[in-house]
């Protein structure tokens, strides 16, 4: 799926949908369904007999795959060598469809830390050979998730905290909710949400800039019934922090678990524009806390949806390029040679002794919406240039969509000592990207 065509375009003519309004009857014109599968990994307890918090040899464990070794669930975020003890609550897969009679599109939500270029490839790849949805309309997105699984390689207590196994039941539970999503699939229409809810968020590195957009849209049958329901904010999921060793979804865990009590549906979190350093404004890193955060969003979410317009869809679009990001960054090249990326490393170019790495950017439009999606943690600074430019009524933003490069810093924000700089494939990303989208956008 490396051979991707440029500017994949499909889709309806736009055409004056503001003069058509009236005439138009949008549910013949979308079909959508939803569904998710759990990815909670299981975790092997063991008895720490000499109480030193590590694991060590003939201590006894719970050993549930019955290969005779302990093995350790690293969670990803924060420090190196924190392994789970438990599971406080769910992590999932949820996936939505979206068809017109012209086109289709697939958005898929992880509660994980990140998801990686080779995996999302191969993901996209058997959706394509099962369903024959082109690759380029399906767009896979992680939560940002500090306390699930490392799944990006970055967290082990010494190297890669990854798991094979975990990532191939994560795409074998990808692949069974499209499947649901599919058999469900029911004509639909949509409701649209928007409020500015800045009250959690925090900006944790100067100068203060935060995008307070709490956007949201809910796809209901002709019943009237929820078939799902998307939110995206742009904050760090990391209520819980590096305290805490117990698997949970944190923020976006209730908020979209209280959507789905709310509504019905199945409810997808995408995170926005989280760069730079958008994080809980709390004191206290509790689950507490975390549930408090999610049931408030979860109450703006409701009220702007029951406020929320209904407007006759006319276009669904949907377009994505891949890049080629140079890699500036010598921890991130010595890392991938250390082969804590996996199989990204197969997928690297080089081109006069600099080596690019593949990501994937894309533009959407469904009705009065235009989203974009980026496939790292975007500065706000630039999720504002972005939505400056799209000239439709909501301006959803969906980032680690596709990969997580991590940091995307403004070039002329860059400071070679700071932290976001460390994690980010270096100063030239920005540009590239955001260049690249506004093309999108444009056209
Ligand atoms: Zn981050």
């Amino acid at each position: 799926m490396m051979m991707k065509l440029l500017f994949i375009f499909c889709g309806l003519v736009f055409n004056s949908f503001f003069a058509m309004a009236d005439e138009l009857n949008q549910e013949d014109l979308l079909f959508a369904g939803a569904s998710k599968e759990k990815i909670t990994p299981t975790i092997e307890t063991f008895s720490d007999i000499n109480e030193n918090g590590k694991y060590d040899l003939k201590e006894p464990f719970t050993d549930l795959n019955n290969n005779g070794s302990w093995d350790p669930v690293w969670l990803g975020g924060n420090q190196n060598g924190r392994f789970a003890l438990g599971a406080h609550d769910d992590l999932w897969a949820k996936s939505l469809i979206v068809e017109s009679s012209q086109t289709s599109l697939i958005l898929i939500s992880l509660d994980l830390i990140g998801f990686l270029f080779d995996e999302v490839d191969s993901i996209q790849t058997a959706i394509s050979e099962k369903w024959g949805i082109p690759a380029e309309q399906i767009f896979i997105a992680s939560t940002h998730n500090h306390s699930g699984p490392d799944t990006i390689g970055l967290w082990g207590e010494s190297g890669s905290g990854k798991n094979s196994e975990y990532l191939s039941f994560v795409k074998a539970q990808v692949l069974k909710s499209v499947k649901t999503a599919m058999q469900n699939k029911k004509k639909a229409k949509i409701v649209w949400g928007k409020t500015e809810y800045s009250n959690p968020i925090h900006d944790a590195r100067p100068p203060e800039v935060i995008n307070d957009l709490l956007l949201s849209f809910r796809l209901e049958d002709e019943q009237g019934a929820t078939i799902a329901t998307i939110v995206n904010y742009s904050m760090h999921a990391e209520v819980l922090n590096e305290k805490n060793r117990l698997i949970t979804a944190d923020y976006p865990g209730t908020l979209t678990e209280k959507l789905e009590k709310h509504f019905g549906g199945v409810a997808l979190f995408f995170a926005g524009d989280i760069g730079g350093m958008q994080t809980p404004k709390i004191f206290f890193h509790t689950f507490f806390i975390s549930k408090k955060i999610g049931e408030n969003l979860a109450k703006e979410v409701i009220l702007s949806l029951k406020q929320g317009k209904s407007v006759p869809i006319e276009t669904l679009h949907v377009k994505q390029e891949t890049l080629m990001i140079p890699i500036e960054n010598p921890k991130f090249l010595e890392a991938m040679e250390k082969g804590i990326f996996g199989s990204t490393k197969n997928l690297l170019k080089e081109s006069d002794g600099q080596l690019f790495i593949p990501a994937e950017i894309g533009f959407i439009q469904i009705g009065p919406a235009q989203f974009v999606t980026v496939p790292g943690e975007l500065f706000p600074e630039l999720g504002h240039v972005l939505r400056n430019e799209m000239k439709l009524e909501y301006k959803f933003l969906f980032g680690l969509c596709n990969n997580e490069i991590g940091y995307i810093v403004p070039e002329e924000d860059w400071n070679p000592n700071g932290y976001e700089e460390t994690m980010s494939l270096g100063p030239k990303t920005s540009a590239l990207i955001l260049s690249t989208l506004l093309q999108l956008i444009k056209n």
